[in-house]
């Protein structure tokens, strides 16, 4: 979890790769949906544009695609989901039916000036300034209390501070798993 640009799809792609697990980042799934015009891409897209959320429903649906597959059965790392509370509990309730929980969970933590500088200078088409401010306030308001409510659900929260070396950031996470 961390805010947009935060380098989570970073982070993450590294600690998938490590732990040879497969990483399912919901972004980049809704984004290679509205590639191929899928039905769910298309209706995804206003909401990615204005750097709102798209429905929990959809989130749920995928996550709980990408659960059921193969290559997850010997663990998995998700980026960029939940997002919302109602997205915490609906992965616990999948997660309960599985026989499955959580080991931990990865909070980049990225001052806002650092964030507004990353994200202005990547361009992608859902960082124009107004969208990125969006995205923020989107995060302080719904994906924020997320953390809160696995701090509650007792699930191991590691902060780790997302600013410098790539691989140092890379090094402090495995560490922190490790213990
Ligand atoms: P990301 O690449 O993770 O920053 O996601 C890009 C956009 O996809 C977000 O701004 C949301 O519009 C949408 N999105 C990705 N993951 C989720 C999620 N778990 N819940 C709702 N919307 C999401």
């Amino acid at each position: 979890m961390g805010p947009p640009g935060a380098g989570k799809g970073t982070q993450g792609e590294l600690l998938a790769r490590r732990l040879g697990i497969p990483r399912y980042s919901t972004g980049d799934i809704l984004r290679q949906a509205l590639r191929e015009r899928t039905p769910m891409g298309l209706a995804a897209k206003r909401f990615m544009r204005a750097g709102e959320l798209v429905p929990d429903d959809v989130m749920l649906g995928i996550i709980g695609e990408v659960l059921a597959s193969e290559e997850s059965a010997n663990g998995f790392l998700l980026d960029g989901f939940p997002r919302t509370v109602a997205q915490a509990e609906g992965l616990r309730r999948t997660l309960e039916e599985m026989g499955l929980g959580l080991d931990a969970v990865v909070n980049l933590t990225v001052p806002d000036d650092v964030i507004m500088h990353r994200l202005s200078t990547r361009g992608r088409k859902d960082d124009l300034a107004k969208t990125i401010r969006r995205r923020l306030e989107v995060y302080r308001a719904q994906t924020k209390p997320v953390l809160d409510w696995y701090a509650d659900a007792g699930v191991r929260i590691l902060a780790i501070e997302g600013v410098g070396d790539i691989e140092e950031i890379q090094q402090q996470i495995l560490g922190c798993l490790a213990l």
